[in-house]
């Protein structure tokens, strides 16, 4: 592995926006942090990542990211721990997952060096932007687009890698009505489910939207073939308790390996809970629900954490899921989550990259 030895150079802004922030509501996404990372990819190399006050970007109109839609990204979160440092959660698995989707695009991979010392210097020169409110934390989305300015169609040679930051809230979503989405796909497998690139949510947005125009809150995608075995809720992995049982899918080239997921499985079964991950068809959800033995249906992602699910319509009836309360798995897994990303609980599978500040 490539080693970098000069530290990252750094531009500080002189004109903080710290101060117009409230920290006790925070909207998802809505501010940007004062800094960000920014690296180029020309002539087969990555510059040195630098970072430089957060702000626009000159592009000519004919980068091939918007005409063909090579751009991925990531999201990961890093959190304030009870002794004062940060922790960037599981870094590890989200580059791994990072360089996945950058090779299906035919994009170059960002050394894991690389991805760490960006990481770090972000966060120490922004550590003010880490909210230290319960559930809240810092959102890093780092990204990589061709930036390359021609309009044939071709594999760009030239590459912006950026990290954006933003601090979030605690997330409590509304218990979602899902809709089961058995004409559109998000993908087909063979296709780039499993990656996270920016064309599978521009291609999601239609059916949600007419599934929004219908009263429902989500879709449950379903499989592109016989639209009979489930795939994921909306942009989330989605994760079923039937007879006491945690059950997803199991993971395929349609289904993206989010790391909330297999956080949650590898929690679960510490627990002594009984994990199932294998195919889950639509049948056996609408029996699980005419029998009751369905106690809980949610969403698993960094954003929300968990999502939890009050109604799945078959084919016009609406099926319930009883309220969650204080016994309700997926709101334990969500405290041994944080429990261990705030250091409460010790991080015994060394899922925490602390960033001392
Ligand atoms: C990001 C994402 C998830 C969740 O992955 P995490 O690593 O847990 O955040 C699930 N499904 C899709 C389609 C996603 O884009």
């Amino acid at each position: 592995m490539e080693t970098m030895t000069s530290p990252i150079v750094i531009e500080r802004t002189g004109n903080s926006r710290l101060r117009e922030i409230d920290f006790n509501n925070l909207e998802f996404g809505k501010h940007i942090s004062d800094h960000m990372i920014v690296a180029d990819w020309n002539k087969g190399n990555w510059s040195e990542p630098k970072v430089v006050p957060y702000g626009e970007l000159r592009m000519s109109p004919s980068i091939l990211a918007l005409h063909y839609g090579q751009a991925v990204f990531e999201g990961m979160k890093a959190f304030h721990m009870k002794d004062g440092t940060i922790n960037i959660f599981r870094p590890q698995k989200h580059h791994d997952r990072f360089n996945k989707s950058l090779v299906r695009m035919c994009m170059p991979t960002i050394p894991y060096e690389m991805f760490m010392m960006s990481l770090r210097a972000l966060i120490e020169v922004d550590k003010d932007w880490v909210p230290t409110g319960e559930g809240s934390a810092l959102y890093i989305r780092p990204l990589v687009f061709a930036s390359e300015a021609r309009l044939g169609v071709k594999v760009s040679d030239q590459y912006k890698f950026v990290i954006l930051t933003s601090p979030v809230g605690p997330y409590y979503s509304k218990p979602l009505r899902l809709k089961i989405e058995e004409h559109f796909t998000r993908t087909a497998e063979g296709g780039t489910g499993f990656a996270k690139c920016a064309g599978n949510y521009g291609g999601a947005f239609y059916p949600t939207q007419l599934a929004k125009q219908e009263g429902f809150d989500q879709v449950l995608w379903t499989d592109h073939k016989e639209h009979q075995y489930v795939d994921e809720v909306g942009m989330m992995n989605v994760m079923f308790v039937i007879d006491g049982t945690l059950v997803t899918p199991e993971l395929n080239s349609a289904i993206l390996d989010g790391v909330t997921r297999d956080s949650i499985l590898k929690i679960a079964r510490e627990m002594g809970l009984k994990v199932e991950e294998r195919r889950v068809s639509l049948d056996e959800l609408e029996q699980a629900f005419i029998s009751k033995s369905i106690t809980e249906a949610f969403g698993a992602g960094t954003a929300a954490v968990v999502a939890p699910v009050a109604i799945v319509n078959f084919h016009g009836t609406d099926h319930h899921l009883p309220p969650i309360d204080a016994s309700s798995i997926q709101l334990k897994m969500k405290h041994a989550l944080l429990e261990i990303r705030t250091g409460a609980k010790p991080d015994t599978h060394g899922w925490n990259c602390i960033v001392r500040v």
